[in-house]
């Protein structure tokens, strides 16, 4: 009964903690609502075709993260894992190079450069049809040795039944291709007589048309920076091949996902005595995410989710599942940028985005934070502060990610467990969640208490501050 008591005490402290933020708070819950207006408008990529999946990677010198389709079209997965592997490699080559033997990365001055280097790619997928599919993949490349941003961009284009990689010449007549050429010209300026049989290389089938991309300097002075061309699949109806056909039937527009405000979860028996560890789940929801959930319903314990913003939406009723479970659905940013790198303004948005996204599908507000590859530095932790958020990394690294590996990750965590730990895993990978099939019994038998990183909070003797950064209590 004392237990019982001392847990509801425990939650009230938690409330009047919350409160007793003051102002920060108060800010921070004012610009959730507007942003919470505008949930909707965040979704800015088109993603009708695949599963998303992702390659990160992190070393002293770089940051990746790729996020690209899996289609299940044969020749289209082969071809865009290829070029991922091909990217990630040639920009890891790019920043060792520019260090001399392990030492730092410097600038053009010779300064000691303190930030990693950042690669993120995203990407838009579309069924052009019911036969053909295109996949636009667009990143950006910062370096701190380099004065401005490198935009990067690949398309793919495949027919569903061949499994085949197309062009956009394949859906073209031979007067369409001259045809769209000319169109082409006289929509972005180029001259006519400056194209060449690359122009189409850019290109990508949407849903509704054919998109052209021209690179920045490819066909226009640098000044012009990148542009794209439309052509909506109804205005160029006779210069397309009489085997294309772009019509499709659509599946019926989800009904309002709208939230049902479950019943408050009971409190749990957490006994403050006892160790207890926070299993944490970076980079999803993903495919595996609800198998994760099975192995905690099996065993027992909570985790904590810090889910990106640009991955909910294809997976809200993952995300319901987990917040009605009473695991914990916390931030890791909108598209896993590197916040040390990016303006005030713009963390703010990657940590706002995302808590509105989160409360618009769980019903939930989190103010609880993981920064992508853990990079936080004052300035990310001001604008921590101001929200009333605080920020979570972690004491033991399971190298989930790099391993691939069940065994591994076991011999990682059970190796180095202790009270109070926050363990660093990425739910997916499929590896990882194999993983815990064993993991999860085996920390429940060593007598931990697996809670989340909230209740391993409010269990410690440290008060939660916004703007904090804490890796183990
Ligand atoms: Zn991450």
């Amino acid at each position: 009964m004392k237990k019982i008591i001392s847990i509801f005490m425990m939650a009230a402290l938690v409330l009047t903690t919350g409160c007793a933020l003051g102002g920060g708070n108060r800010e921070g819950e004012k610009l959730l609502e507007s942003y919470l207006e505008n949930v909707d408008a965040y979704e800015t990529s088109t993603r009708e075709l695949g599963e998303p999946a992702s390659y990160i990677y992190m070393d002293d010198r770089i940051a990746v993260a790729i996020l690209y389709p899996e289609t299940g079209i044969g020749q289209l997965d082969t071809e865009i894992t290829a070029w991922t592997e091909a990217v990630a490699e040639e920009y890891k080559g790019m920043v060792k190079e520019a260090t001399i033997q392990g030492e730092p990365l410097k600038t053009e001055d010779g300064e000691t450069v303190e930030n990693r280097a950042e690669l993120t790619v995203s990407y838009e997928s579309y069924y052009a049809g019911e036969q053909k599919v295109g996949v636009k993949l667009t990143g950006t490349f910062l370096s701190p040795a380099l004065a401005h941003p490198v935009d990067l961009i690949k398309t793919f284009n495949a027919d569903v039944q061949s499994g085949e990689i197309i062009s956009i010449e394949d859906v073209l007549t031979e007067d369409g291709k001259s045809a769209l050429v000319h169109m082409l010209t006289v929509q972005t300026g180029v001259a006519e007589a400056d194209l060449d049989q690359h122009v189409f290389d850019y290109g990508v089938l949407t849903d509704s048309g054919i998109e052209i991309v021209l690179n920045r300097g490819d066909y226009l002075p640098m000044s012009e920076g990148t542009k794209t061309a439309f052509f909506a699949y109804k205005d160029i109806r006779n210069l397309l091949v009489d085997s294309f056909d772009d019509t499709r039937e659509r599946p019926e527009p989800p009904e309002d996902e709208s939230v049902e405000t479950s019943a408050p979860l009971e409190a749990r028996a957490i006994d403050p005595d006892k160790p207890m560890v926070a299993l944490t789940f970076d980079d999803g929801p993903g495919a595996h995410t609800d198998r994760l959930l099975d192995v905690f319903e099996k065993h027992g314990g909570k985790g904590t989710f810090f889910v990106l913003g640009n991955l909910i939406e294809g997976r809200e009723e993952t995300l319901q599942r987990t917040a009605a479970e009473g695991h914990e659905v916390a931030g890791h940013s909108w598209n896993h940028r590197q916040l040390t790198n990016l303006t005030e303004e713009e963390v703010k948005d990657q940590i706002m985005m995302t808590r509105a996204k989160i409360y618009d599908v769980t019903g939930k507000d989190s103010l609880v934070v993981r920064a992508p590859y853990g990079a936080c530095d004052e300035m990310v932790q001001g604008v921590g502060k101001k929200l009333g958020v605080s920020f979570y990394n972690w004491s033991i690294d399971t190298l989930d990610w790099l391993t691939r590996d069940p065994a591994a990750i076991e011999k990682e965590i059970m190796d180095n467990v202790s009270d109070g730990d926050i363990i660093l895993c990425h739910d997916l990978h499929e590896t990882t969640v194999d993983a815990m099939e064993s993991v999860i019994p085996k920390l429940i038998q060593k007598g931990y208490q697996l809670v989340t990183v909230s209740e391993l909070m409010s269990y410690s003797d440290e008060k939660v501050q916004a703007g904090g950064l804490y890796t183990q209590q």
